[in-house]
């Protein structure tokens, strides 16, 4: 097919899509040349929170990033379009952050899934190749099977390397080797203005640190280029148990103090018998502890510190021997530690197996009234308080996560933004479920309120000085102090890099301008 006539169709189609919005014209695929659009998806309007369905006009199944190129090069010639295009990768949002409302969303799993292996290249450095869409299960998978892995993960396996990326990702590894953002070489990007570029620290570095963490407003990355190394063949994955707050921070403090002999720190709250019971699932232990949440006349939690070595690393000395090495300088309740040794891929899978537990219960497809909060150091016991004061501890359901992340390890070129000042913060994960056989519409707008009270009251607060990870805000001022000092560049690089607001709408940061 000529060009000149591909583009008159596909402009057609623009134009509909532009006046006939939110009209849905489109009954089933449309083959428009290189670009096949579907009508809307189930999935295109749904996400994990499932609190936002956001339906699109169409939806786009790529097969390569040239037909993204071709999509957002017409859009962004077209004055009259008001078309908005959102990537998403699986999906695991909880505020609508891949939808694109009478836009078009690009389902990002419909590349062709390409990881190559590169071990020990030139400087012994090795890495992997992968598409955006891939999840990073498939990524652990395929790099296993060269007895290599990425350094740096998330809890849960089945969410897009292209979404992860434009967010952080974050877990237990982050105190030691960064978040995902820090551990990526090289991009091929598609911006807002249809432009193809490879980018990285090196080449194209204003965009390469734009995307990393940038919510999807620069560019959808379509390659990603991740660093890796030895995969250890076995975990040791260990428990201890605390009644005071001011003991556990401390003892994680001084694990992620460790880099040499830890390779994993976590934490969470145990609020309640349901959570000490949800959150052990995967861990193949049986746990000796009942603890008494009732203690004169009031409510008391409990604190739980995860840790983890790997067993490749050592030369004279074997696991159990750091263990014990740790374990002294640790002030946990006595006899309440507990250890296990498990594969590395069980490790990192861990959350599957919780997973399909909540799945087998119908709780896994239901609202997730989600909060992440970084939190400096400084002001941890305060949020801490803030939160238990505001989420009911005795019935709450979900993990609430709590460990600390060392700043030195993000690059503060990337578009990430945690709360100025401490060499320590702390990610707080608030990761509740909205059963909805117990909690109505209301229940739900009711912990949504809650948690948006606690949001704002913690990053008001100078004692605390909070920023929201995976952020949700309303309006554009909102994000302007979300950003704060870091907001002139944020918009700069909008500017520059997709002038129209086009991508990533859900994220209601920028509108769409034409
Ligand atoms: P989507 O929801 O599909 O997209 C998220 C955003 O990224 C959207 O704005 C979208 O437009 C954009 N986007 C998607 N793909 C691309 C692309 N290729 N290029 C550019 N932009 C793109 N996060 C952590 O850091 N640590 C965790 O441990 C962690 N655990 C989680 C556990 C569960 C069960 C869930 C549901 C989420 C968890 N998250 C965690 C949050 C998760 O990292 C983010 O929600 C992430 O965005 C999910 O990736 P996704 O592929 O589902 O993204």
């Amino acid at each position: 097919m000529e060009f000149s006539v591909l583009c008159t169709r596909v402009n057609v189609l623009i134009l509909l899509l532009a006046l006939c919005s939110p009209c849905k014209f489109i009954q089933s695929p449309v083959d428009i040349g290189p670009l096949n659009f579907h009508q809307t998806t189930n999935t295109a309007s749904l996400d994990f929170g499932r609190i936002i369905f956001n339906s699109p006009s169409a939806v786009l199944r790529p097969l390569s990033p040239k037909e993204i190129s071709f999509l957002l090069r017409i859009l962004s010639a077209s004055s009259f379009s008001k078309v908005t295009v959102a990537a998403r990768g699986a999906g695991h949002s909880i505020h609508g952050q891949a939808q694109a409302l009478d836009g078009i969303v690009i389902e990002m799993d419909s590349m062709p899934s390409s990881i190559s292996i590169h071990k020990n290249v030139d400087s012994g450095f090795s890495y992997a190749d992968v598409s955006g869409g891939t999840l990073w299960i498939e990524l652990l998978e395929e790099s296993l099977k060269f007895e290599l892995a990425p350094r740096s993960w998330t809890d849960y396996l089945y969410l897009s390397i292209g979404g992860t990326l434009s967010n952080g990702g974050i877990s237990g590894q982050t105190f030691k080797h960064g978040p995902q953002i820090s551990n990526v070489l090289q991009l091929d990007v598609v911006t807002g203005k249809g432009e193809q570029v490879t980018c990285s620290h090196t080449e194209s570095s204003e965009l390469f640190f734009a995307v990393l963490g940038g919510l999807g407003q620069f560019g959808i990355i379509t390659r990603a280029r991740i660093l890796l190394q030895d995969a250890p063949q076995k975990v040791k994955w260990t428990r201890a148990f605390y009644d005071d707050f001011d003991t556990f921070t401390r003892d994680q403090e001084l694990l992620v103090a460790m880099p040499n002999m830890v390779d994993y720190v976590e934490g969470f709250i145990v609020l309640n018998e349901q959570s000490l019971h949800s959150s052990s699932i995967a861990f193949p232990s049986h746990l000796q502890f009942s603890p008494e949440f009732h203690s004169k006349g009031s409510y008391k939690v409990y604190y739980c510190i995860e840790f983890a070595i790997h067993d490749y690393q050592l030369k004279n000395t074997t696991v159990d021997q750091v263990v014990t090495e740790i374990l002294k300088k640790m002030s946990y309740i006595p006899s309440h530690f507990y250890s296990v040794e498990v594969s590395y891929f069980d490790f990192l899978n861990r959350v599957k197996l919780e997973e399909n537990s909540l799945r087998s219960r119908g709780l896994w497809e239901v609202p997730h009234p989600w909060l992440n909060m970084f939190v400096p150091k400084s002001g941890i016991k305060e949020f801490k308080d803030l939160l238990l004061d505001n989420i009911s501890p005795s019935d709450f359901e979900g993990p609430v996560l709590i460990y600390p992340l060392l700043r030195d390890k993000w690059d503060a070129n990337s578009s990430v933004v945690l709360p100025d000042g401490e060499a320590v913060v702390y990610i707080v994960g608030v990761l509740r479920s909205a059963n909805p056989a117990t909690c109505s519409t209301q229940c739900l707008t009711d912990l949504l309120q809650r948690h948006r009270h606690v949001e704002q009251a913690a990053a008001t607060n100078p004692q605390i000085g909070a920023k929201q990870y995976l952020a949700h805000h309303r309006t554009q001022d909102q994000w302007r102090n979300h950003f704060g000092r870091n907001w002139d560049r944020f918009a700069a690089r909008k500017v520059r890099f997709d002038p129209l607001s086009i991508l990533a709408p859900g994220q209601g940061i920028f509108p769409r301008t034409y």
